[in-house]
């Protein structure tokens, strides 16, 4: 995988994007990811385990690309929060198990002492698509990845807004339907619950277990628990009322959660990524059209409404601006 843009000082990184199954670390210039390599997680073996693979598979790319001898200026990793970002410690993350570890400061050590930064996957992410993807052209944007769950990223003036305790942008657990379905957070009627890929799946097998959607119960066989989201949207396209009734209705929540977000944050862009998004071509005019509704004029004229244009990769571009913004406030004593 290669993306080029800006030459740069001739700096290599270290980028890392960590998930619950599998783990991609790269060597990369200032613009550009050199090579990847994919490490599954495997996070039963502990926390320290999997960070002394994470140095491993950083070498081993550094040494495929006959770079081995050259230092790196640091390391961005991508890594599911939450967290605490000038601390380097991630505070819980249930998919790997993690609570309070200080993955920055062990990588590092692991890594003959390359400063390591982190930030979770969702900022990463927004800032992968501000700096390289489809946000390119904006300063004011909101990203938002739909996926097995709903994560944001907030950007004001090109920079990643954290919050007062890195715990901005949490778009996901805003209650949108107030005694709607429970939240993993603990919360019910979070945005999350309702319109994330595990939320469509979810809503529409209670309608096969109810006996009242004859196109599903073909589509898996008749066994409710095969139902994914994508099935959803096949089914709706197939001209399947209920699942087009679920899929408006998804549409409608996620119209009022960026309606929401556009009234606080006036931005000029938002993006949509993650695998819902793969039905972009259905999903982005409804919402579109949703969100508008809401909207008053001054917020709406301007507003772009754009998927994610990174796929995959995001997560590691993002770990990529990461530790190159960082690397240069540190040179300039700015420390935000
Ligand atoms: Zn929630």
């Amino acid at each position: 995988m290669t993306m080029t843009q800006n030459a740069g000082d001739g700096s290599l990184f270290g980028v890392v994007d960590v998930g619950g199954t599998k783990i991609v670390a790269g060597i990369a210039t200032e613009g550009e990811i050199l090579a990847t390599e994919k490490i599954p997680t495997e996070v039963m073996g502990g926390a320290d385990a999997v960070t002394a693979r994470i140095a491993g598979a950083i070498r081993s790319v550094q040494a495929q690309l006959g770079l081995e001898g050259r230092p790196l200026a640091g390391v961005g990793v991508s890594v599911p929060g939450p967290l605490d970002t000038a601390l380097g410690i991630v505070s819980f993350t249930p998919n790997l198990h993690w609570v309070d570890y200080p993955v920055a400061a062990r990588l590092s050590a692991a890594l003959d002492g390359v400063p390591v930064y982190i930030d979770d996957d969702a900022n990463c992410a927004g800032q992968g698509e501000a700096a390289f993807g489809a946000g390119v052209d904006y300063a004011h944007q909101v990203y938002l990845t739909i996926s097995t769950g709903i994560g944001g990223a907030v950007i004001v003036d090109g920079r990643i807004d954290r919050g007062f305790r890195d715990a901005a942008g949490e778009v996901g657990h805003m209650t949108i339907l107030p005694g709607g379905p429970d939240c993993l957070c603990g919360n019910s009627g979070c945005l999350e619950a309702i319109a994330s890929g595990t939320a469509i799946a979810r809503r529409a097998r209670q309608l096969m277990i109810q006996g009242q959607d004859p196109t599903l119960a073909r589509l898996t066989g008749g066994d409710p628990e095969r139902v994914t989201a994508p099935m959803v949207f096949e089914a709706a396209a197939s001209g399947d009322v209920l699942c087009q009734t679920v899929l408006d209705d998804v549409a409608n929540y996620l119209g009022i959660a960026l309606a929401n977000i556009v009234m606080v944050l006036n931005p000029q862009a938002i993006i949509l990524g993650g695998g819902v998004m793969e039905q972009a071509e259905v999903l982005l005019p409804l919402i579109d059209r949703r969100m508008r509704m809401h909207l008053i004029k001054v917020q709406r004229e301007g507003l772009v409404l754009k998927r994610a244009a990174l796929g995959d990769n995001s997560g590691l571009m993002g770990a990529l601006q990461l530790v190159r913004r960082r690397r240069v406030s540190a040179a300039s004593g700015d420390v935000s």
